[in-house]
């Protein structure tokens, strides 16, 4: 990173390579056990490869508490979560073609169950507490005679709450139910053991543990091998469940990021949960802030917040010197809210008005400071826009006001305008909504003066976009600054 380059705070989205990763991975390249097929029985390259893999494997069995042979490599979590889903399901299909979830699982687990639903499986996706918490019992309630698998993230993505998976895996034992866990954000971050948690599957990636891209493991009990088919066919490597030439550098990176991650585990978890409640008491004196998943367990890294009255793409927007994700997506056409808030019971508004910071191994007390001050800046900034500061108008001009949208949904406009002769003296909007919604309003409110109640409109939405560069799948937005125009036509006053 440059020093002009914003501070990584979106460690949750994947972290850092560790330069001793780096280190291993390029010497695992440069080195003749980077030259050999870990395949390769005949000959000393392919030997070589062969043990730095195995040497590996011990690496990352030790950080999750399995044994060596329980670990197969895949290319992340995604791949990982689809072998355990796809392949568990499609393993016991004469057993049974029911599959408990939740909600707020990882894309990566909710559309392998889609394409099952389409293969005649049912599928129960539990929503979880307030909180963000699956409640135990409720998976307990959900199991039928004809449930094969239960799939339940370890810890969320997005908001960072850690679910009781002991009391889970448990309970699915008891009952002779395969169970799973997308543990892509929890290994390395929280002390696992996966035979102690009495999962059967569980998925994790490298490059959410300061590892490369594109490596990832499942651990497979011994015992629940032979539940799970391939979904891939080709050379039988990983005892057939995963085929294909196995990529030694990228193996060697994972084992030394594992090993790494083992090492340091304790110490970083106290580091981050003190850089946690930095960042946390730093933003809560803003008022209207509300931390998503409090009350829950989390892990240290991670914190979502929403705050009253600023709409999150926005206020991302607004950051520039930080690098940092918010749950909604501007970027689509229905502006859909993060689907793990709406879950958790928040109103469309505060679901869109998040922000997750997440952090981790190079981050400092001053980056989180830095963060702080840029957040606080913004949020008051952006919060000038709401209905909650309202100006004054003078009585030599009538006041009038239009809007559209409203408050709790997407988008909303409102102008204000100062009236008088037939014209428009003075105009101010306020505005929440995605950066372009935001821009056009501003753009619209600056050319109102000197426009008459017939002639209100500088333009058409399709206009304004072309203009301000808006995308044309986001026009349909702009519809809401036209609608606010036509109300302050129609509640046009005079004075006296
Ligand atoms: C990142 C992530 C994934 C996807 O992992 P890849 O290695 O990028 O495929 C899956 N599940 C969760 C919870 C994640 O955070």
């Amino acid at each position: 990173m440059t020093a002009s380059d914003p501070i990584y705070l979106d460690y949750a989205a994947t972290t850092p390579v560790d330069p001793a990763v780096a280190e291993a991975m390029g010497r695992s390249l440069a080195e003749p056990d980077g030259l050999g097929n870990a395949s390769s029985a005949t000959h000393v390259f392919g030997r070589r490869a062969a043990e730095r893999i195995e040497r590996a494997r011990a690496e990352v069995a030790a950080l999750v508490g399995a044994a060596p042979g329980e670990i197969l490599f895949t290319s992340g979590a995604t791949e990982s979560n689809n072998l355990a889903v796809l392949g568990a399901a499609r393993a016991n299909a004469h057993r049974g073609r029911h599959i408990v979830s939740s909600r707020i699982e990882h894309k990566a687990v909710l559309d392998p169950l889609k394409r099952l639903e389409k293969e005649g499986f049912a599928v129960t996706l539990l929503s979880p507490d307030r909180s963000g918490r699956v409640d135990p019992e409720a998976v307990r309630a959900a199991l039928r005679p004809d449930t094969v698998l239960a799939s339940i993230m370890l810890v969320n993505n997005e908001i960072g709450v850690i679910q009781d998976i002991a009391a889970i895996g448990a309970l699915c034992r008891a009952r002779g139910v395969l169970c799973h866990s997308d543990a892509a954000q929890a290994v390395g971050k929280i002390p696992l053991d996966a035979h102690a948690l009495q999962l059967d599957f569980m998925s994790f990636t490298g490059h959410k543990l300061y590892g490369p891209k594109g490596v990832g493991a499942l651990y497979v009990r011994d015992g629940a091998r032979a539940r799970l088919q391939p979904i891939a066919f080709g050379g039988g490597q990983e005892r057939g469940l995963r085929p294909g030439t196995l990529p030694t550098h990228q193996i060697v990176g994972l084992g030394a990021a594992c090993d790494l991650a083992r090492r340091g585990l304790p110490a970083e978890h106290a580091r981050l949960a003190g850089l946690r409640e930095r960042l946390w008491q730093g933003l809560a004196p803003l008022g209207g802030v509300h931390a998503n998943a409090e009350g829950a367990p989390c892990v240290p890294g991670i914190l979502n917040v929403s705050f009253e009255g600023v709409e999150g793409e926005s206020l991302v927007t607004g950051l520039p010197e930080l690098a940092i994700s918010t749950g909604s997506a501007c970027n689509s056409a229905s502006a859909e809210p993060s689907y793990v808030l709406r879950a958790l019971g928040r109103d469309t508004q505060l679901a869109q008005s998040s922000l997750r910071l997440s952090f981790g191994r190079f981050s400092l007390p001053e980056h989180i400071d830095l963060a702080v001050n840029a957040i606080r800046r913004e949020v008051a900034r952006l919060r000038t826009l709401s209905p909650a500061s309202e100006p004054g108008h003078s009585a030599a001009t009538a006041e009038v006001v239009g809007e559209a949208g409203g408050p709790g949904q997407e988008v909303w406009v409102r102008f204000r305008l100062s009236v008088r002769d037939g014209s428009v003296k003075g105009a101010l909007f306020k505005a929440y909504g995605c950066p372009h919604t935001l821009a056009v309003a501003a753009w619209v409110a600056e050319r109102l003066r000197g426009r008459s109640r017939a002639d209100l409109a500088p333009g058409t939405p399709a206009e304004w976009a072309e203009t301000l560069a808006v995308p044309v799948e986001k026009l349909g937005r702009l519809l809401v600054v036209e609608d606010a125009l036509a109300d302050c036509a129609r509640h046009w006053r005079e004075p006296g």
